[in-house]
């Protein structure tokens, strides 16, 4: 019986989707139409004439996107990347469109990211990169600390929070972690389940690795960056709204917060993977945080590897095909399924 094929328009797509999604989706039948704009209400009648829409991190999706999709024949939404936080799950379910997932694709390459944001802040090795080429050998500045025996709060304690962790554990530092739950693979890592307050109040290094919902909405404000130890060192690798930045900012100032790692940020979408060297940033607080010498920003490239490219585009094709082929898709992560085509 003949495949039939899935019309899939690829909203944001970038020179390395293109690579990666090549192979599996010709091999799975799935035509792709590539489309460098974002998905958000001005560009959803790009999706005209096809089956499924694929999206990334900082795609809009809600409410009036999804009944755009819909009108347009849109049957499922499928995220290239595990978080679903910007899209509208209750609009979509009402629709009866479905939404899927990359849930795992490489937990290590955002874990080992994690690290060595941590490694480079410490060190102050973006600041020594520079020096030396410019010819400055002094040390005067680039102070730092031995990672053995100093304790790490690691909130979230999932697939990346447990590989943060027993990476961590490596180098000699004591795990503090906090989750809903416990994970087996932090325990098996040294981790020590604490409440908050204890990780805010006894941690070096304090690393983020929960998801973005209402309840974890700016976790680290004004008062949490209070109660934790002066100098402590915050990294952020999940999800950019868990931090109040402008808080961050004041924290900064005062010497409190001792430094800052970032790969996300709560208003990134309008400047992360863009060239925008010949702008002018709008965004006061991020060009704040530039500014700062023990701030470290990466622009969402802590999954950015040749594995976890070559996951999400297998896994994400294999949903599309699943769903298509049966009805339903065991990434979906909404419960209702519209019957195959
Ligand atoms: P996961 O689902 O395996 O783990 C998340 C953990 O957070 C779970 O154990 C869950 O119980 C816990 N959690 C949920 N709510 C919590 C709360 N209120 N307080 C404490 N813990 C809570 O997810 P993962 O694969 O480890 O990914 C973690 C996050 O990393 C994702 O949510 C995503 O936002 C982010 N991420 C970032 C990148 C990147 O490139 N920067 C790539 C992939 C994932």
């Amino acid at each position: 019986m003949a495949v039939l094929p899935i019309r899939l328009a690829f909203f944001g797509t970038k020179p390395y989707d293109r690579r990666s999604f090549e192979g599996p989706a010709r091999e799975a039948g799935v035509q792709i139409t590539h489309l460098e704009p974002r998905l958000t209400v001005q560009t959803v009648s790009l999706s005209e004439e096809h089956d499924a829409a694929c999206v990334f991190v900082n795609d809009e999706v809600p409410r009036e996107v999804l009944v755009g999709l819909h009108a347009r024949g849109v049957r499922i939404v499928a995220l290239r990347c595990a978080g679903f936080n910007n899209v509208d799950l209750k609009a979509a379910q009402d629709l009866g469109i479905t939404v899927a997932r990359v849930p795992a694709y490489s937990a290590f390459a955002v874990a080992e990211h994690t690290v060595g944001l941590i490694l480079s802040l410490n060190r102050k090795i973006h600041r020594a990169y520079d020096r030396v080429r410019d010819g400055n050998f002094a040390l005067e500045g680039l102070l730092g600390f031995d990672l053995n025996g100093k304790t790490v709060g690691v909130i979230g304690t999932g697939r990346i929070g447990a590989i943060v962790s027993r990476i961590l554990q490596g180098f000699g530092c004591e795990i503090l972690a906090h989750d809903l739950q416990e994970n087996p693979d932090c325990l098996a890592a040294g981790g020590r389940y604490v409440t908050l307050e204890e990780i805010y109040r006894e941690s070096d290094i304090i690393s983020l690795h929960c998801p973005l919902a209402p309840e974890t909405h700016h976790l680290i404000n004004e008062a949490a960056l209070r109660s934790m130890k002066r100098g402590v060192m915050l990294i952020n690798t999940s999800r950019g709204a868990l931090l109040d930045a402008r808080a961050a900012v004041v924290s900064l100032k005062s010497g409190q917060l001792g430094s800052l790692g970032l790969d996300v940020y709560e208003e990134e979408a309008d400047l992360f993977f863009e060239d925008l060297s010949d702008s002018l940033i709008q965004d006061d607080v991020f060009s704040r945080l530039l500014t700062f010498p023990n701030v470290l920003i990466t622009g969402h490239q802590a999954f950015f590897t040749q594995e976890a490219l070559e996951a999400i585009a297998v896994t994400t094709v294999k949903n599309l095909r699943s769903f298509f082929d049966s009805g339903t898709c065991e990434n979906a992560v909404t419960n209702r399924h519209v019957a195959p085509r």
